[in-house]
């Protein structure tokens, strides 16, 4: 059953209940309090026609010393006539309860008249036929004779007026539970539309149209309900988004992956098939050989810095506090054989977290790469300065430099500006991939500035150690 349709049938319930309930008490408590006075006023009359014949009684002849039969039926008919225009009933009996006078209609059995006694007066209320009445009785003390009074008061306009309240409730509590229904139909609709909207956008999200957003009616906590489910869709997007791109990624570095394999592969499958299945001369044989050496190398280069890649990918940062001295030491020591290239090394001492293996090994890749763009005699500056960020390493060349639409591109793996010039140089694409992976774990970035034809500046910012260089 629908959210709104039980709101709607609940309020319907209960309005129903508390209109019954309300309509019964009211209609009932007038009720009681209009039978109550009437029944006053039937006990008044009774005590005041007792008191009227006891009166009458005494106007008597004095030679009776006991009240005569027919003089209690005069002294009757008499007070029936003065009450004839409100309907008076009446009933005497004698002391053995023996009726001595009786109104026409008066038709009550003698259960109140055994219940009356010298010194009690009694009530009750009775129905008969479709009229209701107080029946009264009371004894009477009358010319030494005890006469037992017995009267009817007609109360059945109170009856009527009971009837005709709770049938006029009946009606007014209809009326009001169908304009109740149409107001609440309107109100549980409108109260459970941020629940629609939700539901739609949760439906809109389960097809796939992660970029909807469920619309904020109200200010509520079903409107603060739909502002955290829009701030759970807007980052289950963006996670999606990355699952996405890092697919993507992926996809394209299997196909480079297979295209880099390949290339050496087919190289050396073709020269090795031309060494078995020809008689070469010495030259020839020599040339194959070494093209499926120098092949063979570029596969084995490929697959340890992939495997670095991988490595430093999983690999936990264990940043020890480093003087740079030692790693520019290196780095002069490791190219100093490299003479076509002016190598240039400035540096301020300072200590560093880092894990110097790995920096090193950005270092090389970075300097090797500005050899590789420079011409011979060309001229790469390494350098090291403190900063406010922290430590600054940069090398700069200024060799063939990389176009600007080039410059996002190049630290994905595989990727080479001039694939057959990298090639040529033993290179795989994979070496900035690598930089990138080892500086992430020192939370920095690689940043490149370059310009086509005038060289490139790769430098990187690593955190500065608080401890002070003593050296
Ligand atoms: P490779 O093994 O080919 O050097 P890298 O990932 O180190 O792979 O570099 C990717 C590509 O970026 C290179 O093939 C080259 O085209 C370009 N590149 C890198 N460094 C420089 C540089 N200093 N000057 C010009 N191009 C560069």
């Amino acid at each position: 059953m629908k959210f709104s349709l039980k709101i709607l049938l609940w309020t319907m319930t209960v309005m129903a209940l508390a209109l019954g309930f309300s309509g019964f008490y009211f209609v009932n408590f007038v009720f009681e309090t209009s039978l109550s006075r009437e029944v006053g006023q039937a006990k008044d009359e009774s005590s005041i026609l007792g008191f009227a014949f006891e009166t009458a009684a005494l106007s008597v002849p004095a030679k009776y010393s006991v009240l005569p039969d027919n003089t209690v039926e005069e002294i009757a008919a008499n007070l029936e006539k003065g009450g004839q225009s409100a309907g008076r009933l009446l009933r005497i009996s004698d002391e053995e309860k023996n009726a001595l006078y009786v109104s026409d209609g008066f038709e009550m059995d003698e259960a109140l008249l055994m219940r009356t006694e010298e010194d009690t007066k009694a009530y009750r209320i009775i129905r008969s036929d479709d009229h209701y009445y107080v029946h009264t009785g009371t004894a009477v003390n009358a010319l030494n004779r005890i006469l037992y009074l017995e009267n009817l008061k007609d109360v059945s306009e109170v009856f009527t007026e009971r009837a005709i309240g709770f049938s006029l409730y009946r009606r007014v509590t209809l009326i009001m539970l169908c304009a109740g229904l149409f107001v609440m139909y309107f109100i549980s609709s409108m109260l459970t539309k941020p629940v629609r909207l939700l539901t739609e956008a949760t439906k809109r999200m389960a097809a796939g149209d992660y970029a909807y957003r469920a619309k904020e009616i109200s200010q509520d906590e079903l409107g603060e309900l739909t502002r955290d489910f829009n701030s759970m869709a807007g980052a289950l997007e963006q996670n999606i988004e990355k699952l996405r791109e890092e697919i993507d990624a992926k996809e394209e570095f299997m196909g480079a992956f297979a295209h880099e394999l390949k290339t050496p592969l087919t190289a050396i499958i073709g020269y090795a098939d031309m060494l078995r299945s020809h008689r070469l001369d010495e030259e020839k044989s020599i040339l194959s050989a070494n093209y499926i050496y120098t092949e063979g190398k570029r596969l084995e280069t490929m697959s340890l810095r992939l495997l670095d890649i991988i490595i430093a990918g999983k690999e936990d940062a264990q940043l020890q506090t480093v003087s740079v001295e030692p790693v520019f030491d290196y780095l002069k020591e490791m190219f100093c054989a490299r003479h076509e290239i002016e190598f240039h090394y400035t540096y301020e001492q300072c200590r560093i977290e880092a894990e110097v293996s790995l920096i090193k090994t950005v270092l090389v890749n970075l300097i090797d790469n500005a050899c590789k763009a420079s011409e011979d005699n060309g001229r790469v500056e390494v350098s090291g300065c403190a900063v406010d960020s922290g430590y600054r390493f940069a090398v700069r060349d200024y060799g063939i430099g990389i176009p600007q639409a080039e410059l996002h591109k190049i630290t994905k793996a595989f990727y080479m500006v001039d694939k057959s010039r990298a090639r040529s140089k033993n290179g795989a694409g994979l070496g900035l991939a690598l930089c990138v992976q080892i500086l992430n774990i020192h939370h920095s970035e690689l940043h490149i500035e370059s310009e086509a034809g005038k060289g490139s500046c790769f430098s990187f910012v690593l955190t500065k150690s608080e401890v002070r260089d003593e050296s």
